[in-house]
C-alpha cells in the first residue's frame, strides 16, 4: 500500500472530517480503522512508519479503501507530527503506536521512553498548537500498574511499574493529564488490560503460543516431529480480552461529555500456563503441566501419546532466557466504571479468544 507524505494525502481529505489513527500496521490501529470505518462516516488518515520491508499485512484489506489513506508517521520526530496536525487538522487523533513490546524495553530503554513518552509531548503540543479542539486517545496499559497492591486494579490503582515500558507509560499519561488540566484538552489515556487477537504480533506471548500449536499440529497430522514450544515465566497471570471489543472501548472514551480515565478489561485472570493449556485443546490436543518452575513441561496426556509416540510428547518447555529481568506477577483488572458509564462491556470470553486465535493460526497453515 501507497505511504503518502502529509502533502500529497491533503487534497484526498479536503471538506472531510478527518481521524487520525497511528500504529495502524499493527494490531490495535489496524482493528481500530476497520472499526472506524464500519461504524462512522469519518475519513481515516493512518499513521505508520515507512519501512524497507513492507509490515502491511494487517491493512491489506484497506488498499483501495475510499475513505482510507496512510501517510509516513513517527513518533520520535516533532516537526512532522506538528505537521500532520496542522495540515489535517483532525476531529479526533489516536495514538496506537508505540514501543509496545514490554520485552524490548529493557533492551532499548531510550528508545522506548524517546516514542511512548516523548513522542506524546509532541502530539500534545501540535494539538495545543494547531487544533485545540481535537480529541486525543492515548494508549495506556495495566504495566503501569507493575508491582500491584490490590486486586482488582481499578482507576485509583496507584502507578508501579515493573518495566521501562511500564514506567514510560505511566509518565505519558502524567502528561496526558497535565495538557488535559492545564489546556482544557479532551485529551485522554485509557488504562487498557491485555487484549489480544488474529492480528497479534508474535513477540507476544500469545500468538508465540497459538503460532506454536498450530505448528505443532501440523506436524502431529503429518507424522513429523516438531520443535517443543519454548516459554519463560508461566506463572504470570493476565486479564486477557479480544482487541477487538477494545477498540469500542476506546471510542467510547473519546465521545463522552468530559474526558474520563477508564480500566477496559475483563475482569477474569489466567496464568500463562492456562493459555497453553486452552490453545492445545482448541486443537483436540490434550495435554497436561509436569514438573516445577524451570523443568516445568506441557506434555501429551498419556492416552494421546500412545497415539503420537515415539515422535514426541513434550509439547511446551522452559527456557530462562525468556524470563524477563523484573515481572509482573499478577494483573486482575476491575472496568467497572466502564461499564457502567460507558456502557461497554467485552464480548468475547477467554475461552472464545484463545479459540478464535488458534482456528485463525491453524487456517493460515492451512489446517
Ligand atoms: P505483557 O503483559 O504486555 O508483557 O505481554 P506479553 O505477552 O509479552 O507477556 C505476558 C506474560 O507472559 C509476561 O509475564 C511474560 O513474562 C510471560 N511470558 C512467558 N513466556 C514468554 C515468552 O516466551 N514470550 C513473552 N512475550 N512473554 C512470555
Amino acid at each position: 500500500m501507497e505511504i503518502y507524505n502529509i502533502n500529497d494525502v491533503v487534497p484526498f481529505t479536503e471538506n472531510k472530517k478527518v481521524v487520525f489513527v497511528t500504529g495502524v500496521t499493527g494490531q490495535d490501529g489496524s482493528f481500530m480503522v476497520d472499526y472506524l470505518l464500519k461504524n462512522t462516516d469519518y475519513f481515516i488518515v493512518g499513521g505508520a512508519r515507512r519501512l524497507s520491508i513492507k509490515n502491511h499485512e494487517n491493512i491489506r484489506h484497506l488498499e483501495n479503501n475510499p475513505r482510507f489513506k496512510l501517510v509516513n508517521f513517527d513518533l520520535s520526530d516533532a516537526h512532522s507530527i506538528s505537521k500532520i496536525v496542522e495540515k489535517l487538522k483532525p476531529e479526533y487523533f489516536i495514538n496506537l503506536a508505540a514501543q509496545t513490546f514490554v520485552g524490548s524495553s529493557w533492551d532499548f530503554p531510550a528508545q522506548t521512553w524517546e516514542c511512548n513518552t516523548t513522542g506524546i509531548i509532541h502530539i500534545l503540543e501540535a494539538i495545543r498548537q494547531h487544533k485545540s479542539t481535537c480529541r486525543f486517545y492515548n494508549a495506556g496499559s495495566s504495566e503501569e500498574y507493575g508491582n500491584v497492591v490490590y486486586s482488582p486494579q481499578d482507576e485509583n490503582h496507584p502507578a508501579k511499574p515493573r518495566s521501562p515500558y511500564g514506567a514510560s507509560k505511566s509518565a505519558a499519561r502524567q502528561l496526558v493529564k497535565v495538557y488535559r488540566e492545564s489546556y482544557n484538552l479532551y485529551a485522554v489515556q485509557g488504562l487498557l488490560f491485555n487484549h489480544e487477537g488474529t492480528r497479534r504480533g508474535e513477540e507476544f506471548v500469545t500468538r508465540k503460543i497459538t503460532k506454536g500449536v498450530a505448528r505443532i499440529k501440523k506436524s502431529i497430522l503429518e507424522g513429523k516431529s516438531f520443535d517443543t514450544i519454548e516459554l519463560g515465566n508461566v506463572k504470570a497471570r493476565r486479564d486477557w480480552s479480544d482487541a477487538e471489543d477494545f477498540v469500542d472501548g476506546i471510542w467510547k472514551m473519546l465521545n463522552q461529555e468530559s474526558p474520563n480515565e477508564y480500566v477496559l478489561s475483563s475482569n477474569e485472570t489466567h496464568t500463562i500456563a492456562e493459555f497453553v493449556w486452552h490453545s492445545f485443546k482448541a486443537a483436540d490436543i490434550e495435554g497436561e503441566w509436569h514438573g516445577q518452575a524451570e523443568s516445568a513441561e506441557f506434555s501429551i496426556t498419556t492416552k494421546d501419546a500412545i497415539k503420537y509416540e515415539p515422535r514426541c510428547s513434550v509439547l511446551v518447555k522452559i527456557n530462562p532466557k525468556f524470563y524477563r529481568p523484573a515481572e509482573v506477577d499478577l494483573l486482575l483488572g476491575d472496568s467497572t466504571k466502564a461499564r457502567n458509564e460507558l456502557k461497554w462491556e467485552p464480548k468475547t470470553s477467554f475461552e472464545q479468544l484463545v479459540d478464535k486465535m488458534v482456528k485463525n493460526d491453524l487456517k493460515q497453515i492451512g489446517l
